[in-house]
């Protein structure tokens, strides 16, 4: 009997937060939803035409931005579909971080804190096939140049005011295009990661040592053996999966450090290594038995090589941009997410909207254009200020750093 009226108890609890869940999605999507064009034929007279690399969340949430504030939009996709990595992975795939905190597009509605694989993809579809940017993607085709229009583009020391770039993209197929911008990236319990995402300077006062202390205690305190026993939690993006450690902690799974020897009839070979060896370093070799491998060993960036080298000079390349986003050597190319190393935050919230709002406010108003010294001087000032910061001052960066940074951008505007 008690048993019953602790499961509808705890049944009464889960209905409740998933109505709480949708109610405060309804009031986002009520209060930063922009409505999308009424038709495809729409923007008709746009107030300009901005090449989007890549139909992944990045893509396609900065190509509806641009849409609904009436800029024209070409989409590229090297495969088949809409969706990026989210189309590779297997169907029982699902985001590691709370959904809340993955609003890639105000027009997202999440079924549950952990969607899976397909309500991913599907998210991304709706809003693909609802802002019209369906005529506007150009499947399997692979951008493997992006020029600019021979003599467009900022002097050197020049007057933000004068005639800015124009870009070809591949064979100019398309036409004339006054931005581009770049959209992919890499890839978390949310107590950890909103904590290490607090982070407000990106280096390491000694307050942030005891931060880093308790956020250790935190996430690791039923299985120290996980903890890296070289590498600050500041220094690359830090694995804040709470469910992983529960697994390793009941005993269903067992975790070893070490490096892969071979691959046998009846398992898997490695060279077991203590906690404060490095790759390489360990001497002990044990096979473990396995019926299955699953290697789960990351995605591989995509190059950036279509790029003129001259956008990204020596010291101001990825991720040592203007703001993180833009090439310091001109505004019109933004790199949405694309030169993320690593950090803590989170890949599709907020921020896309707001960096192509920024795009934007650049390409109807010369008097906030920057110059190639302002941009560079930002970097500039970074760097100093993340001067001691372990993982490099842009190798490593919150969310809460690149938000103060949108706002100072926004203050001077
Ligand atoms: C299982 C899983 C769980 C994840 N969980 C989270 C999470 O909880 N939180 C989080 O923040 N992130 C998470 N991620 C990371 C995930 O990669 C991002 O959230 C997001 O999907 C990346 O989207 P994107 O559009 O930036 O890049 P991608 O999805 O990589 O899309 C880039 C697109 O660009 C195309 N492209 C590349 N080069 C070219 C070119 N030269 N020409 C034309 N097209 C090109 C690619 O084909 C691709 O379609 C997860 C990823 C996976 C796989």
């Amino acid at each position: 009997m008690k048993s019953g009226v602790c499961l509808s108890l705890s049944s009464l609890v889960d209905a409740g937060s998933a109505l709480i869940y949708m109610f405060i999605q309804h009031v986002l999507i009520f209060l930063f939803k922009w409505p999308p064009p009424p038709g495809p034929e729409y923007p008709k007279s746009p107030k300009g035409r901005i090449a989007i690399i890549g139909a992944g969340v990045t893509g396609i949430s900065s190509a509806a931005h641009a849409i609904a504030h009436g800029f024209d939009v070409v989409i590229y996709e090297q495969s088949d579909t809409v969706g990026g990595v989210w189309t590779r992975v297997n169907e029982t795939s699902g985001l590691q971080i709370n959904s809340l905190l993955y609003r890639f597009h105000p027009a997202v509605l999440w079924s549950s804190s952990f969607p899976s694989r397909d309500e991913v993809v599907h998210q991304v579809r709706k809003i693909w096939e609802e802002y019209h940017l369906e005529p506007r993607t150009r499947f399997n085709t692979p951008v493997k140049s992006v020029r600019r229009v021979k003599g467009t583009g900022l002097p050197p020391h020049g007057d933000p005011s004068s005639p800015r770039s124009r870009w070809i993209i591949n064979d100019g197929e398309d036409g004339i295009f006054d931005a581009v911008v770049a959209t992919w990236i890499i890839p978390r319990n949310v107590v950890v990661g909103a904590l290490i995402a607090g982070q407000p300077a990106g280096r390491e006062w000694p307050i942030w040592l005891t931060w880093q202390k308790v956020i250790t205690w935190w996430n690791y305190r039923d299985v120290p053996e996980l903890v890296p026993a070289r590498i600050g939690l500041f220094e690359t993006t830090p694995i804040v999966n709470d469910e992983f450690a529960k697994v390793v902690k009941s005993g269903k799974c067992r975790y070893v450090r070490g490096d892969i020897v071979r691959f046998t009839n009846g398992g898997v070979r490695v060279k077991v290594r203590r906690r404060q060896e490095k790759p390489g370093e360990g001497k002990a070799e044990r096979e473990y038995a396995g019926d299955l491998v699953v290697l789960a060993t990351g995605f591989k960036r995509p190059p950036f090589d279509f790029f003129q080298d001259e956008l990204f000079p020596k010291g101001y390349d990825g991720p040592n941009l203007y703001l993180q986003g833009f090439s310091t050597e001109d505004w019109s190319v933004l790199t949405t997410n694309a030169t993320f190393q690593h950090g803590m935050g989170s890949v599709g919230h907020v921020h896309i909207g707001i960096y192509m709002r920024i795009l934007f406010t650049f390409l109807m108003d010369t008097k906030t254009r920057p110059t190639r010294q302002e941009m560079k001087l930002w970097v500039d000032i970074v760097r100093f200020i993340k001067r001691d910061a372990p993982g490099g001052a842009f190798s490593f960066f919150t969310y809460t750093e690149l938000s103060a940074s949108l706002v100072v951008h926004f203050g001077f505007l």
